[in-house]
């Protein structure tokens, strides 16, 4: 009989199952993929580390945590820096001055400032969604050509119906800085994210292509005590419904050159182009390889087989998701944790955070 039975072998899981097993107790972690890391797994192609699920770049403002994870890996000093590309025309991301400078021809914050402020003035009272957030944040202009075709894209639904929080994510500055992050600390871990989970997983027993649901009470039985971080609604059976997630077809090329778009992560923000963002994975380590290997990001509703990436935190689904918790809180020996089980858009920080939160209750 296991103390901790842990469903789900990506950083939430793994963080809990390490903690669990630092304090003496007997785990199982089980993945229903065939690899072990959930989202952050990387994969070598032609030298170079593939974020296999999209780019993930560790960021935090808060030092154990970094320490935490630098326990694992060293990281190095990788600044994301995005571009932006609208019908051509390359814009610097976040939002900063070297944006306002090319898209107004202007030079100072005062300049910038005041068109903002002017623009913003069509949004009065609290913003009620995503559109009003991201218009009284940085104007018309903005919105327009960097926020509303990438986000609608993203989401697949209008920034009118999107709520507001998702844009506060992004920074807005008035100095010549491209740095996308405000956080402290920041960096891509030496020798890719695969390095952190075989560390917090080193002595664990584990095993891949396993389907906890498939046997639910089976597995339960085998543990005094089962963490969850799979879907929450399909733990249940989807017995209230399905909680809408997004997710992303991604499409990665390896290049007989050896520079592709000179930067690790471009946005293409028009709602034309069928992707949102083109990452060459190589720049978040500085690679000098020969050649090069690039993944193109197109988000898709989550059909049948293909993974959940966001959830989508609108009213309608946060309501489902409020009566999915009552069911979870009433579970006996079961603990749901990570961005699928808790149904939160979670940074690997806050992945990191809740499941040391999770430990500190439990063990
Ligand atoms: N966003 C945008 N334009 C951009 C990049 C992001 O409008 O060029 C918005 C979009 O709504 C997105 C949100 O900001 O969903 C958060 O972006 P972030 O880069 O944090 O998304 P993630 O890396 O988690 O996919």
């Amino acid at each position: 009989m296991y103390d901790y039975l842990i469903v789900g072998a990506g950083l939430s899981g793994a963080v809990f199952a390490h903690e669990a097993a630092k304090r003496g107790l007997n785990c199982k972690v089980i993945e229903r993929r065939d690899h072990l890391g959930g989202n952050i797994y990387c994969e070598q192609v032609e030298g170079i580390n593939v974020h296999k699920y999209g780019a993930h770049i560790f960021h935090t403002h808060d030092k154990a945590i970094w320490e935490y994870v630098n326990q694992f890996a060293e990281f190095n000093n990788y600044v994301n820096s995005p571009v932006a590309n609208y019908l051509g025309t390359m814009l610097n991301l976040p939002f900063n001055m070297n944006t306002f400078s090319k898209l107004w021809g202007i030079r100072t914050p005062a300049e910038a400032a005041a068109i903002i402020e002017r623009q913003r003035g069509e949004i009065a009272g609290e913003p009620r969604n995503l559109e009003e957030q991201a218009i009284s944040l940085v104007g018309r202009d903005i919105y327009e050509k960097l926020i509303k075709g990438y986000t609608e894209k993203q989401w697949g639904r209008p920034c009118s119906e999107l709520p507001a929080f998702i844009i506060k994510r992004l920074p807005v500055r008035f100095t010549y800085d491209n740095n996308y992050f405000d956080d402290r600390y920041q960096g891509i871990p030496i020798g890719g994210y695969n390095k952190i989970i075989d560390g917090l997983l080193d002595g664990i027993e584990t095993a891949t292509g396993v389907d906890f649901l498939a046997d639910k009470a089976g597995w339960a039985a085998s543990a005094k005590a089962v963490v969850y971080t799979g879907m929450i609604d399909e733990y249940f059976g989807n017995s209230l419904g399905e909680l809408e997630y997004r997710s992303l077809v991604l499409d990665t090329k390896t290049l007989d050159e050896s520079n592709f778009q000179g930067v690790a992560v471009v946005n293409y923000t028009d709602a034309a182009t069928p992707y949102t963002r083109v990452i060459e994975h190589k720049h978040f380590e500085f690679g000098q390889q020969p050649k090069t290997v690039v993944t193109y990001e197109h988000p898709s509703d989550r059909k049948p087989g293909m993974e959940a990436f966001y959830p989508v935190n609108d009213e309608r689904n946060q309501a489902l998701y409020q009566r999915y918790a009552e069911l979870a809180a009433a579970e006996p020996n079961t603990h749901f944790l990570g961005r699928l089980a808790q149904y939160k858009y979670f940074d690997m920080d806050d992945a990191v955070a809740s499941a040391l939160e999770l430990s500190r209750q439990l063990l």
